[in-house]
């Protein structure tokens, strides 16, 4: 028998943590035929020699519920060695709809995920109403794999119309949203999205749906899962609630299924609350809930000049110098007796609104403006300081003099801290994903959170194993999202397949390109070191370029495989 495709000579990391090998990996219509040394005959022969082959990772949080309609690849979590990503997320979705109610469904989406509302008018083609016809939709052509969740604001929209924004939903409401998600999740919904989220607003300033909706109908939705026995549950803003009475933990129990919320995260500007949280999580798991928050690897880092700069802009002596001209600014960050006045502000202790965390290790010089200060790039004002034995303070602000307010700083106050992410990224207690790939298209693209990972966390930082990585990237992050025949390189699973090098892999710069609907421009982000993403036996990239094949489909849950096998 001649395999479809043989991956030869790589080093093999298999998703489950295990020690990585040297080895080749057989494809056979669609699945993995074989690991190990192989000598069999095959269509298609790939060496991988000095690479990795890994199962494909799994995109878990994005927004591509609307650009998949036109982009079945889901541009760029491919790029970066996704093979399957998980949409519907913190209960939008563009499913079920009524006709009438086409713009304000993706004027929600627009306005709570950053996507222009004219790229959404003239991308989406509204060929289905129901939510098992828009998968039947999506399944006729796709590059990645997509499992959806069925969102809550579409639901709730769908069910009680204008009032879903403004009361509880009625016995007869309530029975028809639990008889959609019933409908949805045995077509093979990989479960339901909620949101508890109060800054989620539509247009008119009006909560979205499902932040409105009062407590006992997530708990009726979610026991409506637990009596089908399957799917998950997702919560956008799912940190604050659960802190305060643990309605994460809470839905979990009452519905036996799985909840994963945003966000655990580290923030210099409040040091110990990712520890709090992160063992607040572990006490819970503990006691048998099965409720996780996600976890991003990639850092928020904030680029400014001191021509205009948020960072400081609460504190009122900055305040004013930041709204003087130019020239004004320059004399009064050079002038001695005011420094003593911005020292002051500076140094004065954090309150609970404070963007300045006082923290000038996380504050580099990323551009020097001047040739004769290259040797500052890249390195923090605290480093500086120490070299030349100065105040912090009067480092920055000199150099600002200096370069006359035209160096670039950045400055990295959010996931930056090294004990802190080891610890969440390598917690059996969260999730590794959020790349909120479709969403805030032209603010950033994050989807290079996997080859971030390897490259910056795994490569430079070291903060653990390879295999590991990948198995937070894979195994995990599918086991989470009950998708049960993928994330691991056995036979019989599908071949959704990654081969990179793990000596180059990581996010390139991101850019802007004009590819939208509509001629709408966003940010891409492309991947180095990524050298083909396979799905289900069909490379689909192959070195950052698609190779015109569709070989994705709707991943559907467990229950749904388990009848059509019966049947
Ligand atoms: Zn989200």
């Amino acid at each position: 028998m001649a395999y479809d495709l043989l991956i030869k000579n790589g080093r093999i990391v298999d998703g489950s943590g295990m020690p990585s090998y040297r080895g080749d990996v057989a494809v056979s219509r669609g699945k993995i035929a074989e690991l190990g040394r192989l000598s069999g005959a095959a269509k298609r022969v790939i060496d991988a020699d000095g690479k990795v082959i890994a199962p494909g990772f799994i995109d878990n949080h994005c927004h591509y519920d609307a650009q998949v309609t036109w982009d079945p690849l889901c541009t760029f979590s491919c790029y970066h060695g996704a093979t399957s990503v998980i949409i519907g997320n913190c209960s939008l979705a563009v499913a079920p709809v009524r006709t009438h109610d086409h713009e304000k469904l993706i004027s929600m989406l627009s306005q709570v995920e950053a996507i222009p509302m004219d790229v959404l008018q003239a991308g989406v083609p509204w060929n289905w109403e129901s939510f098992p016809q828009y998968m039947d939709v999506l399944d006729r052509k796709l590059g990645v794999n997509v499992g959806a969740l069925m969102g809550h604001t579409a639901l709730r929209l769908y069910a009680m119309g204008e009032a879903s924004q403004e009361r509880a939903a009625t016995e007869g409401e309530l029975e028809l949203m639990r008889g959609v998600v019933r409908e949805s999740v045995e077509a093979g919904a990989l479960g339901l999205s909620l949101s508890r989220n109060m800054s989620h607003f539509d247009v008119q300033g009006k909560l979205i749906p499902a932040s409105f909706a009062p407590e006992p109908e997530l708990f009726a939705l979610a026991e409506t899962l637990g009596e089908l026995g399957t799917g998950v549950i997702q919560s956008g803003g799912g940190t604050t609630p659960e802190l305060k009475d643990r309605l994460m933990s809470r839905l979990s129990a009452a519905s036996g299924r799985r909840v994963i919320y945003n966000t655990i995260a580290e923030n210099a500007r409040a040091p110990m609350r990712w520890k709090q949280h992160l063992d607040f999580v572990e006490e819970s798991c503990r006691e048998g809930n099965r409720a996780v928050p996600l976890c991003s690897p990639n850092s928020v880092v904030g680029r400014f000049t001191m021509k205009n700069c948020q960072t400081f802009r609460q504190l009122p002596t900055w305040f004013e110098i930041m709204n003087s001209p130019a020239e004004d600014k320059i004399r009064a960050y050079g002038d001695l007796e005011l420094r003593k006045k911005l020292r002051e502000e500076v140094m004065a202790p954090l309150g609970p609104d404070s963007r300045w965390a006082k923290r000038w290790d996380l504050l580099l010089v990323e551009e020097p403006a001047l040739p004769r200060n290259q040797g500052l790039k890249n390195k923090s004002i605290a480093e500086i300081a120490a070299a030349q034995r100065r105040d912090p303070l009067d480092v920055f602000l000199d150099l600002v003099v200096e370069e006359e307010l035209n160096t670039l700083f950045a400055l990295g106050q959010n996931n930056t801290d090294r004990e802190a992410m080891t610890q969440f990224l390598t917690s059996p207690y969260t999730v590794v994903g959020l790349s909120d790939g479709g969403a805030h298209v032209q603010f950033h693209c994050q989807v290079g959170y996997s080859t971030r990972m390897l490259g910056y966390w795994v490569r430079e930082r070291g903060i653990m194993p390879l295999e590991h990585a990948v198995r937070r990237l894979t195994f995990d992050s599918a086991t989470a999202f009950g998708i049960y025949d993928r994330g691991l390189l056995q036979p019989g699973m599908a071949a959704d397949l990654v081969v990179f090098d793990p000596d180059t892999v990581q996010p390139r710069k991101q850019e802007m390109v004009h590819d939208l609907p509509n001629n709408g421009w966003r940010v891409r982000a492309l991947a180095d070191g990524v050298h083909y993403t396979v799905i289900n036996g069909e490379v689909l990239i192959e070195d950052g370029k698609h190779t015109g094949a569709t070989p994705g489909r709707v991943l559907r849950n467990a229950r749904y495989h388990a009848l059509r096998a019966a049947a």
